[in-house]
């Protein structure tokens, strides 16, 4: 016997619900009233749906679902922050952020759970691999953060920008992410606009060229050195696609748009491995050849690295050097600290299909002893120094 795969309508953009309903010899405009109900009003209850007919309401129910993942947990920052655990039905757990600030709320949405990319300084790839998100998973931490901040409701507190900088790598699940994104940018579900949607990339390059066909969404490259040498010890994709391929494809995507938009290259700062000064006049000399803005984001540490956050001053002359070569220059503050929802901070519970998580586990342990004795490793973590 053969399960049944009904279509999740939760998932599923303007275009697949319009081919959908027109199976059902429906017309378009039954796909954006089902998008209205579900992403305007929050209402998952086929039944609720009143202004569609008793007769596809019925076919819906036996032939389609709308199933969204859960909140396992919630927790809330001093500073505001709200950070909530998502169970994902295969045993697995991730971690969406929200942020508040003056006049926008800024959600920071997982696409994968865990990552397959082992950059060195982020605590998400020690965790291991163990799936994909679907695009009702990445759409839903869109849901359920207006659901807990009471959005479909009406109340005021609601989310302005999302950027797919939480767990995973976008590029890496590159349907279900362009199918969620159009979802968060239709006017017939969130209406957020190009440049409130980011998609943050390690750099895979052929999902960059690809982009343009499906997205006019925002881009952020974490980019976090001046040089391929550093870069492939720090991130190993460097070692497949080179920053001159990378800022190839990304001059690419950013000549493709209609409007004057650029990227936006993160850099997070590790102290003693890419914040000296000679770093700092590297990158302006690289980006010379891509006009960007630049977001340096001072490290947040984690239980299994021993790499440090450099002081503020360091931070602070790192960025002077570039302001004075004339880039704009931000500092990402560190939000949600007391939480870990923190960037890099994310862990999740992932169900790891790599192995690597307890590989991992065993590794940091053993460096740790080797450095510092039996100190706990939680000890090594809390070191802001
Ligand atoms: N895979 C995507 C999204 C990752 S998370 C990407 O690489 O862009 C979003 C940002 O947080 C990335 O720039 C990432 O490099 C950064 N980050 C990861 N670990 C971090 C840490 N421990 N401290 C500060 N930033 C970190």
């Amino acid at each position: 016997m053969t399960a049944t795969v009904f279509s999740n309508l939760a998932g599923m953009g303007k275009e697949g619900l319009c081919a959908l309903f027109a199976e059902y010899g429906e017309k378009p405009f039954r796909a954006e009233q089902v998008m209205k109900w579900i992403h305007q009003r929050g209402v998952l209850d086929i039944d609720s749906m009143t202004d569609i007919s008793k007769n596809l309401r019925e076919h819906l129910k036996k032939t389609t679902e709308i199933r969204l993942p859960l909140i396992d947990e919630s927790y809330v920052s001093d500073d505001g922050s709200r950070k909530w655990i998502i169970d994902i039905d295969s045993g697995s757990k991730v971690e969406m952020v929200y942020i508040p600030e003056a006049g926008r709320g800024t959600l920071c949405v997982s696409s994968q759970a865990g990552c397959t990319l082992d950059c060195s300084f982020c605590a998400t790839g020690k965790q291991g691999f163990d799936r994909n998100l679907s695009s009702a998973e990445i759409i839903g931490q869109l849901w359920l953060a207006n659901e807990q901040l009471g959005t479909f409701k009406g109340i005021s507190q609601r989310v302005t920008n999302v950027v797919m900088m939480g767990m995973g790598e976008p590029l890496l699940n590159f349907d279900n992410v362009m199918e969620a994104i159009s979802l968060m940018m239709d006017d017939c579900a969130y209406g957020l606009s190009k440049r409130k949607v980011t998609i943050s990339t390690a750099g895979v390059v052929p999902a960059i060229d690809r982009m343009k066909d499906y997205t006019d969404a925002s881009l952020a490259i974490s980019l976090h050195a001046p040089n391929d040498e550093l870069r492939s010890q720090l991130m190993p994709i460097n070692k497949k696609y080179p920053i001159n391929e990378l800022f190839r494809a990304v001059r690419a995507y950013f000549a493709s748009l209609p409007d004057r938009r650029v990227p936006v290259i993160e850099y997070v700062l590790i102290a003693g491995i890419n914040d000296h000064r000679q770093h700092a006049r590297d990158l302006a000399e690289l980006l010379k050849s891509l006009p960007c803005k630049i977001n340096l984001i001072p490290f947040n540490p984690f239980d299994m690295s021993s790499y440090r956050r450099p002081s503020s001053s360091s931070v602070s002359n790192f960025r002077q050097i570039l302001k004075q070569a004339g880039y704009t220059v931000t500092v990402r503050t560190t939000r949600g600290d007391d939480i870990r929802a923190a960037c890099g901070q994310l862990t999740g519970d992932v169900a790891d299909q790599t192995r690597r998580g307890a590989r991992e586990k065993k590794r940091a342990a053993n460096e740790v002893e080797k450095n510092f004795g039996s100190v706990d490793i939680l000890t090594l973590a809390n070191d802001r120094s």
